[in-house]
């Protein structure tokens, strides 16, 4: 697929969080971490009048993973997936609350970015510490499974992928450390640990966490 635009509204909102001084920019941990939550919940909630979802209460949950080697940090969950239209929908656009609401509250002073740990600011918080997001996604009854990627504003592909499950994987690739700034700290277990527990301690579903050293 040719790479398509986003709207001009999450454009500027991704630009924003791409180019964000924000100091606090572990809270995208938190923001994928409840979009995860939300998923599983998703499915949960339909689990319990259709039998074919095959998936018990304790079966569902989401896991951390960190590659030091390759330096991403992927969030998988059992949650409820999205379609190809879904993720057209859902990751193209600000369709949600949180964002639209963080968007007029910041409008155009650039200066203010210290508002982004009051809101949830959603799936685009990832882009402040990622050069790449890759969202593999497949939708509760389908078989088919779809692959969103962006490297920032410039826009995102859609694929068709194999994934043997319904869910999501959100792979988000760490920028390169620059001056001053380290992304690699996310990379820590003693950090992402520290990370998920000040921020998404409330989540009712585990959270496994798995590092792999270089
Ligand atoms: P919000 O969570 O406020 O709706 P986000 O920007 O965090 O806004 O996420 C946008 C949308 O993308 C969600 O509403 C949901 O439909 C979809 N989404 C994001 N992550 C996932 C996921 N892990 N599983 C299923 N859908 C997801
Ligand atoms: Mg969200």
């Amino acid at each position: 697929m040719a790479k398509k635009q986003f709207k001009s509204e999450s454009k500027r909102l991704l630009d924003l969080m791409v180019n964000s001084i924000y100091t606090h920019k572990e809270i995208f941990l938190r923001e994928i971490i409840s979009n995860a939550s939300d998923a599983i919940d998703k499915l949960c909630y339909i689990s319990l009048t259709d039998d074919k979802v095959g998936l018990n209460r304790d079966d569902f949950k989401i896991t951390v993973t960190a590659d030091k080697e390759n330096r991403t940090i992927t969030v998988s969950d059992n949650g409820i997936g999205m379609t190809a239209e879904e993720l057209e929908q859902n990751l193209g656009v600000i369709a949600k609350s949180g964002s639209l609401q963080f968007k007029k509250d910041i409008g155009d002073k650039k200066e203010d970015v210290d508002i982004i740990g009051q809101f949830g600011v959603g799936f685009y918080s990832a882009f402040m510490v990622a050069s790449k997001v890759t969202v593999v996604t497949r939708a509760y009854g389908q078989e088919e499974a779809n692959m969103w990627v962006s490297t920032g504003s410039d826009g995102y592909t859609i694929t068709p992928c194999e994934k043997d499950s319904a869910g999501t994987e959100i792979i988000i690739a760490l920028k390169e450390d620059e001056e001053g700034e380290s992304y690699g700290e996310f990379l820590e277990e003693h950090e992402l640990h520290r990370i998920i527990k000040k921020y998404s301690d409330y989540i009712r579903w585990p959270i496994v966490m798995d590092v792999t050293k270089s």
